[in-house]
């Protein structure tokens, strides 16, 4: 299973925004469950609460009253570099010298252990091991007194993946790398329905607008600061040249909800013609198309479609297990996945199946996915995957760290392959799918752990991260 990387959310201009930052986290909820965090402000001081583990969990009504004003910003947390711990939570908070600052991060810094030391050996010290403090800190030395120069200053200084929101007592500010890798939208919530101007909102995806019935006004373009303050919307480059842009084709496979609309493309269309295609590239004869939920359930709707085969629900998602769940003991391997699949024997038996999940990357969930579906004695199971083989590290924000770890990359040959899922076949899309169908255009993309073209300089820096000295534990 791929974790997700991170999801934001943001809201300038209405009472209580707190609250409309709370209900759009937990919609972002998918993208992050290990911390989420909401900073708010009424224009005197920052409001923080921060905490592990997921948004419904987390906060209650006293701490939702705590997030006094008009703005607020949020974060939902997968790390991707630093530890699961609390000092890594965010939004994170510091007082600087051009007054107090939050910043909610999603995305990968790659060069941020080499601003890291040179700002250790400046003198500055780092409380966590996030690379998303390096911006504070980059903010914070930058050689301006104004507030907006200083954040534009420090994003150009930037490389790898983010996407912005940040907040000081008066100012709102939202950012996108300059190859757009992640998705930020802007929406607006009724006409000046608010004492302080118009009541705008930002989000990792635009479906989460319909939550707190805003209407999308765009997407915060590659290479965008928007500034909001008492002065109004200002939009600002933060590079002088805008690159072509490279953005993460997993958005699309994966990682967005289907009702969002992502880089201007429906992520349910694009799932479904994929599905398509798929059918197309790897056709087999069986009895049912079968999803692995969820995220393969419209791949399989449009696999089926094109093949003709039906479509049946052969394995059951239990949405209530949360990451509280112990394993009971080394012993009984598949627990996790049997606890979060359940196979449905009318379907399986005797039938053969074929089933279409989004990615294999470790192989080990889809191993043991096909187990379990072993276990309900299925004539054949073909297994069918909606993305191509993840064969390299992802550098901007998704938990493919090492090579070593991707299946596709230890494994050369489809039959090797399902060998070791157990499967009777196994098909993955091509890169070319990806693009061709749902008619997008390829090189604006990027698709680096398929075909290993990374759109920035990676070095040995990019990825690791840095180890934070100070170790502790907040246990829930
Ligand atoms: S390497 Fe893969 S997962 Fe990472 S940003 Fe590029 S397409 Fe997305």
């Amino acid at each position: 299973m791929i974790k997700e990387e991170c999801g934001i959310f943001g809201v300038y201009g209405i009472s209580e925004a707190a609250r409309y930052v709370y209900l759009g986290l937990n919609f972002l909820q998918h993208r992050g469950q290990e911390s989420c965090g909401i900073v708010s402000t009424e224009g005197k001081s920052l409001y923080k609460q921060v905490g592990l583990g997921k948004v419904l969990d987390f906060f209650d009504e006293p701490k939702i009253n705590y997030l006094e004003g008009f703005r607020a910003i949020g974060h939902v947390r997968y790390s991707t570099t630093g530890s699961p711990t609390l000092v890594n939570a965010q939004p994170i908070t510091a007082s600087i010298y051009k007054g107090a600052i939050a910043i909610a991060h999603n995305g990968n810094i790659t060069n941020a252990s080499l601003i890291r030391e040179e700002l250790l050996k400046k003198g500055k010290s780092f409380h966590s091991s996030s690379d998303s403090e390096v911006i504070i800190q980059l903010i914070a030395e930058a050689p301006f007194d104004n507030f907006t120069d200083s954040v534009r200053w420090a994003l150009s200084r930037l490389e790898g993946s983010f996407c912005l929101l940040i907040l000081s007592k008066d100012i709102l500010i939202a950012a996108r790398d300059p190859l757009g890798f992640r998705p930020l939208s802007i929406g607006k919530i009724g006409d000046n329905i608010s004492e302080i101007g118009d009541t705008y909102v930002f989000s990792s995806e635009d479906s989460g607008f319909s939550i707190v019935e805003a209407e999308k006004i765009r997407d915060v373009n590659p290479n965008e600061m928007i500034v909001i303050s008492q002065k109004g919307f200002e939009t600002f480059e933060i590079q002088s040249k805008t690159p072509k842009p490279r953005r993460c084709i997993f958005e699309l496979i994966y990682f967005a909800k289907p009702s969002s609309v992502v880089f201007g493309k429906s992520v349910y269309d694009y799932r479904f013609e994929i599905g398509r295609r798929l059918a197309k590239e790897y056709p087999v004869e069986a009895d049912y198309i079968v999803p692995v939920p969820d995220s393969g359930i419209v791949s399989a709707l449009g696999f089926s479609q094109e093949s003709g085969i039906p479509f049946a629900l052969g394995l059951i998602r239990s949405h209530y297990i949360g990451r509280t769940f112990i394993e009971p003991s080394q012993k009984i391997r598949d627990f996790g996945v049997k606890m979060k699949f359940l196979p449905v024997r009318e379907v399986i038996e005797g039938k053969r199946i074929v089933l279409v999940d989004d990615s294999i990357v470790r192989g080990t969930t889809s191993k043991k996915i096909v187990k379990l579906v072993r276990e309900c004695r299925p004539k054949e199971i073909h297994f069918r995957v909606s993305s191509p083989p993840v064969k390299n590290p992802c550098y901007y924000g998704i938990d493919f760290s090492t090579y070593e770890e991707l299946l596709a990359n230890r494994m050369e040959s489809m039959e090797e392959i399902a060998r070791f899922i157990g499967a009777d076949s196994v098909g993955y899309v091509s890169v070319d799918g990806l693009f061709d169908e749902p008619k997008i255009e390829k090189n604006t993309f990027c698709r680096a752990c398929f075909d290993g073209e990374y759109p920035t300089a990676i070095n040995e820096f990019s990825k690791d991260g840095f180890e934070n000295e100070i170790k502790e534990q907040h246990l829930k």
